[in-house]
């Protein structure tokens, strides 16, 4: 097991274990892990759940389930909460995004927040990411911090995804009712069968349940980001995750993550426009690993939004050197094609970013 970008969720359960307040009894050992893990050169961005629990005293509902303003009340006012209960446990900063499904979905805001993390992670601060509750409507939701984790981890290019919560991993039956039941240590398809397991073991177990844990594994395995499913209640777990043993259940991802996602630029996404690059800017991007400036970029064709994939084309010989993700549209580039980074801003009067397309964001396809 070995990891250098982690996003880690944190159930209900171990945020706020009596559904009443915010509690530190589990988080001083994820914090310690956490801890642990940056001082060994580790990236950590957490996805904690919570909110609505740690609101639910301080907003009088009158009925045993709270009306849906209610619980958006409880998730405003306990966010704050849940937030100074994690920041008492670091010397770091920790940061706050509220992100919802629709965020996710768009693309200039998929590449704002991808830059966000990017500068947060960058500057040695913990992210801690939640749903936006208080304003997301069911359509616009992710619905539960199991799949909102996967997509933290996709967004942030993580090569891990660890889901803590108060049940050891995976089990072919539910453990609870079944002493003679089995843990998987590890789950390399993730199959119908798996599914059905999952299935009968949700209820009171973590919110969201083991069904959108193992939704939350594919996703991210689909994308080279091994998963893992561990008890977050038990310190000895975290000891074991940093002597590289593996105390809960392993989803394999299908690839590396670099490899995974360089296939997904390569194959999957289509090209919605060309920049042309001078000899400067094609051996930067393809001999020296660098990312693309305005000042190298000649010319551009297509119409493209911020995030769409375009093709960096060698200017002299039409040939395609490269495939990337844009960080801006067509429109604002071929203001600031040809300029220095520093004028971007004099320009456009806003800079998103200092590159037109990050390296980490670009597949060379030449040698
Ligand atoms: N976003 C919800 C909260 O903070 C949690 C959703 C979940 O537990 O999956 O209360």
């Amino acid at each position: 097991m070995n990891f250098k970008r982690a996003v880690i969720k944190v159930g209900s359960a171990l945020v706020s274990p009596d559904g009443k307040g915010c509690s530190g009894k589990y988080l001083l050992s994820i914090a310690r892990f956490i801890t642990e893990c940056r001082q060994e050169g580790r990236e950590i961005i957490l996805v904690s759940s919570g909110s609505v629990a740690a609101g639910r005293n301080l907003i009088q509902h009158g009925s045993p389930i709270p009306s849906i303003s209610a619980k958006q009340a409880m998730a405003s006012v306990g966010q704050m909460q849940m937030m100074a209960n994690w920041q008492r446990f670091f010397d770091v900063p920790c940061s706050q995004l509220l992100v919802t499904h629709g965020d996710l979905k768009d693309r200039q805001r998929y590449i704002n927040i991808k830059n966000t993390l990017r500068t947060l992670l960058a500057n040695d601060i913990i992210p801690i990411v939640n749903e936006n509750d208080t304003v997301a409507i069911d359509e616009l939701k992710v619905g539960d911090n199991d799949n909102l984790a996967a997509l933290v981890a996709l967004v942030s290019e993580a090569d891990s995804l660890f889901i803590l919560s108060d049940v050891d991993g995976v089990f072919n039956k539910d453990p609870r009712s079944n002493p003679d039941a089995v843990m998987f240590s590890e789950i390399e398809h993730i199959t119908d069968e798996i599914y059905q397991m999952a299935g009968g073991t949700t209820n009171h177990l973590a919110t969201g349940g083991m069904l959108t844990k193992i939704q939350a594994a594919e996703k991210a395995v689909d994308n080279g980001i091994n998963t893992y499913i561990v008890n977050g209640s038990r310190s000895e777990v975290f000891d074991s995750i940093l002597r590289k043993e593996n105390p809960g259940t392993h989803f394999i991802a299908r690839n590396a993550a670099d490899k995974a996602k360089k296939y997904w630029l390569k194959h999957t996404l289509k090209s919605n426009g060309q920049l042309f690059l001078d000899a400067g800017a094609v051996n930067a991007v393809v001999n020296k690993g660098a990312s693309l400036l305005p000042s190298g970029i000649v010319a551009l064709a297509g119409k493209f939004n911020a995030g769409d994939s375009i093709d960096l084309v060698n200017a002299d010989n039409q040939q395609i050197v490269a495939k990337g993700i844009c960080q801006y549209n067509h429109r604002d580039l071929l203001k600031i094609q040809g300029q220095k980074s520093n004028e971007i801003q004099t320009i456009l009067g806003f800079c998103l970013s200092k590159v037109i397309v990050h390296r980490d964001d670009m597949v060379v396809l030449v040698k």
